[in-house]
């Protein structure tokens, strides 16, 4: 009889490991070296010849990285995960891998600012790209877009800025026909909730500093593919770039992965339940979850997703930036500060640092205001969460 496959949570905790090899510990080592030795001449030039699966330097592969990359693999549905040491690291190996000089790119307005930068700022002014922003919700935009010179379309679904989605399979499909390669950033929904390999797209990035992470501990990103891209990715950007991720973050990485379906079960629903009540109340002008039914894109979001995770934003009815300081600087549990994913519940103003880092026509085109307070819903318990909003939005 044909062994049933195992699910994913199951493989998180055993796929991977070789227990024999460190006497059994359920938790591996941390192979903290940064070379690796062998017995002979002929030893180390066969591992020349297989570089790209080898241990002979840990810029390149290390045992511990490796653990955590075939786990990451195998959750999003793909044949090769690299780690690195940012999420930024990833993604900006990522697309130079599939841009090339003077070339152009279509790419989704609302991506994650310094990935916006990296295409509208640095290629451009490095490599003489071109670069399309459109706003995504509609296929016929990157129809349009689209020119002879066109490499790559590059998606993040839901944006993590405003939440808006793209329609991934169709996006794969017209990119494919045209022989153009295409990159999703992933962070929002986790490979728990959204599978973009399954539905076409050639490279998921995640910066896994946040949910893949989870407890605000680490600093870290990944791009998982196909062997073929993986592992021309691994002998250019992934070499000769040198963004790597270090054995203890890889270990902490392979630590999280155990219970990222847990935690992602619970975000979904304090999340859900919070931007619930958010919606109702009379202080809020609107709020932006993909997960409610009176979000714009709500039934895109329940086709391609198979679950929501807990950041998102809304909108207070006033625009007097005091009283949004009042609000901002009441709450008890959430915590000021950047960055999302991890067990703390966060809040945040997204105009504050878009302000300072995107110029004027950028920011604009964000559509963002100091009004839009965004939060990380952690995994604290709910009814204290949706208290320390309650006590808040009474003082406004
Ligand atoms: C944080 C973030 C990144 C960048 O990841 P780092 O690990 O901070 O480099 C990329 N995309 C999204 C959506 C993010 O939120």
């Amino acid at each position: 009889m044909k062994k049933k496959e195992r699910q994913i949570e199951t493989d998180l905790a055993h796929f991977g490991e070789e227990r024999e090899t460190y006497n059994g510990a359920v938790v591996s080592p941390i192979f903290q070296t940064s070379l690796f030795t062998f017995k002979d001449w002929d030893a180390i030039s066969d591992a020349f010849d297989n570089r790209t699966k080898s241990f002979i330097y840990s810029r390149g592969n290390n045992p511990t990285v490796d653990i955590a990359q075939k786990k990451l693999a195998k959750l999003a549905g793909g044949e090769r995960a690299l780690l690195f040491g940012s999420g930024m690291a990833a993604i900006s190996a990522a697309v130079l891998h599939c841009v090339k000089n003077g070339g152009h790119v279509v790419s989704v307005k609302n991506i994650y600012g310094p990935a916006n930068n990296l295409f509208y700022t640095y290629l451009k002014n490095k490599m003489n790209l071109s670069v399309t922003f459109v706003s995504g919700v509609d296929i016929k935009e990157f129809e349009n877009a689209i020119t002879e010179t066109t490499d790559l379309i590059y998606l993040e679904s839901p944006s993590s800025g405003i939440f808006s989605l793209q329609d991934i399979a169709a996006v794969a499909k017209l990119a494919k026909n045209k022989g153009i390669k295409t990159i999703i950033d992933n962070t929002w929904a986790t490979p728990c909730f959204q599978k973009p390999l399954q539905m076409g797209i050639d490279l998921e990035v995640h910066s896994c500093t946040k949910y893949i992470g989870g407890h605000s501990d680490l600093v870290a990103g990944v791009i998982i593919g196909s062997n073929e891209l993986l592992d021309q990715i691994y002998l250019r950007e992934y070499e000769w770039l040198g963004g790597k991720i270090s054995p203890m973050e890889s270990w902490l990485i392979t630590r999280s992965l155990q219970t990222l379906p847990a935690r992602m079960r619970i975000h979904e629903t304090n999340a859900l339940q919070i931007a619930t009540f958010l919606d109702e109340h009379p202080k809020i002008e609107k709020v932006n979850h993909p997960g409610l039914k009176s979000f714009d894109q709500y039934e895109l979001g329940k086709r391609q997703m198979t679950g929501y995770s807990g950041l998102l934003s809304f909108r207070l009815k006033t625009n007097d930036l005091k009283r949004i300081k009042t609000f901002f600087n009441s709450l008890d549990i959430f915590q000021i500060g950047v960055s999302w994913g991890g067990h703390e519940s966060l809040i945040y103003a997204l105009a504050i640092s878009y302000g300072k880092e995107l110029n004027q026509q950028q920011f604009a085109g964000t559509g963002l205001t100091y009004g839009d307070i965004r939060i990380s819903v952690g995994l604290e318990n709910v009814e204290d969460l949706i208290e320390d909003l309650k006590q808040g939005l009474l003082l406004i």
